[in-house]
C-alpha cells in the first residue's frame, strides 16, 4: 500500500506541538535569537515529483551548518580524493567548534561537518573560485532550481563579529599550515555560507541530487557520481549531527546533516529527501522537535537505511 506522506506529516505536526517549548534557540550568534522557538515546519520531496509539506515548511530560515554538506558537495565534486589529506572521515566525539583535537591531531580536523573541517572545505573552494561564500550560493540555487535563493547579511554579520572561537581554530590550522588563505578571508566567506536562507521545501529539493545517487532527479544532471554520493551519505550518517551521531543513526536510521539555526536534512536513499525545521535545540546543538520528528517520520514510514 502506498504511504500517505501528508498524513503521516500532519500527525507528526500535532505530536511535536508539546516539544516545541523545551528546546533552547541558539543564542551564541545573536541575531538567531531572535528567532521564536515556536516554528516547526517540515518537507518530504521524494525522487518521483511528489512533495508534501506541514507547517512552516515556506518559511526561510537560517541554514547555518546545512550548508557544510553543499560546500563540501562542491569541493569533493572539484577536488575528488584529494580533500581527504587535509580533512579526516571519522566522527569527533567533540563538541563541533572544539579545538583541543585539532592541537593534538596537528591542525587536520576530524572531518569536513565540524567547524575546523567546514572551513578547510572553505578555503579548498577559495583556491578554485573567486569567493568560496558565492560559488556555495550559486550552487544552492542550481540545486535549488531558484535563484532567488540568498544570504541573510545581518546573520552573516552577527556570527562574525562574534566568530572568535572560529577564528581561533582557524588561526590554529593556519599555523600548521592546513589552511592556504587569509583566516579573516575565510572567516568571513565561511560566515556568510552559513547565514543562506532557505526553506524546508527549497532544501528539500537541494539535497534531492544526493538521495538520487548523485545527479538531480528533475533534469539528471550529474553533480557526484554513485560512488561519492554514497560516501558523502555515509559522512552525513557517521558526521553529520554534531557528537550524537551514534544516538542520531539509533533513534532515526538516515543519513542527515543539522544545523544551529534548527533545520534538519535527511536522506531516504534512492525514495525521498526529508527536511524539518524547528529552532529549538537540544543540549547537542540539533533540533530538538527536529529529531523526534524525524524519530517518527521513521517509525511511521517504515523507511530509513537499515
Ligand atoms: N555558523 C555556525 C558556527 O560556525 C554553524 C554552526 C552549526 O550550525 O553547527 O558556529
Amino acid at each position: 500500500m502506498a504511504i500517505d506522506y501528508q498524513a503521516i506529516l500532519e500527525t507528526i505536526y500535532q505530536e511535536v506541538q508539546p516539544l516545541l517549548s523545551q528546546g533552547r534557540v541558539a543564542r551564541y550568534i545573536p541575531e538567531l535569537s531572535k528567532v521564536s522557538a515556536q516554528h516547526f515546519g517540515m518537507a518530504v520531496f521524494c525522487l518521483d515529483g511528489r512533495r508534501f509539506t506541514v507547517g512552516d515548511a515556506q518559511t526561510k530560515f537560517s541554514t547555518q551548518s546545512v550548508t557544510k554538506l553543499f560546500a563540501l558537495s562542491l569541493a569533493f565534486e572539484r577536488e575528488g580524493d584529494a580533500i581527504w589529506e587535509r580533512v579526516g572521515r571519522e566522527p569527533s566525539g567533540n563538541p563541533f567548534n572544539s579545538l583541543s583535537q585539532l592541537e593534538y591531531e596537528r591542525g587536520i580536523p576530524r572531518n569536513p561537518f565540524i567547524n575546523a573541517g567546514a572551513l578547510v572545505i572553505n578555503d579548498i573552494l577559495a583556491q578554485r573560485f573567486a569567493q568560496a561564500d558565492m560559488a556555495v550560493l550559486q550552487f544552492m540555487r542550481v540545486l535549488a532550481d531558484d535563484q532567488k535563493i540568498d544570504f541573510d547579511r545581518d546573520v552573516a554579520l552577527s556570527e562574525q563579529r562574534h566568530a572568535h572561537r572560529n577564528t581561533a581554530i582557524a588561526h590554529l590550522m593556519k599555523d600548521f599550515g592546513n589552511l592556504r588563505n587569509p583566516v579573516d578571508v575565510v572567516i568571513a566567506s565561511y560566515c556568510r555560507q552559513c547565514a543562506i536562507t532557505m526553506s524546508c521545501e527549497e532544501l528539500a529539493k537541494a539535497g534531492s541530487f544526493l538521495a538520487n545517487h548523485g545527479s538531480i532527479p528533475w533534469n539528471g544532471t550529474q553533480i557526484l557520481d554513485y560512488s561519492s554520493a554514497k560516501r558523502l551519505s555515509a559522512l552525513m550518517l557517521t558526521c553529520g549531527t554534531y557528537d550524537v551521531a551514534g544516538d542520531f543513526a539509533f533513534r532515526v536510521g538516515l543519513p542527515a546533516k543539522s544545523g544551529v539555526g534548527g533545520g534538519i536534512l535527511a536522506l531516504v536513499p534512492g525514495e525521498l529527501t526529508v527536511v524539518v525545521w524547528s529552532p529549538g535545540l537540544d543540549a547537542a546543538g540539533n533540533s530538538l522537535a527536529g529529531v523526534m520528528a524525524l524519530e517518527r517520520f521513521t517509525t511511521l514510514t517504515g523507511r530509513s537505511i537499515f
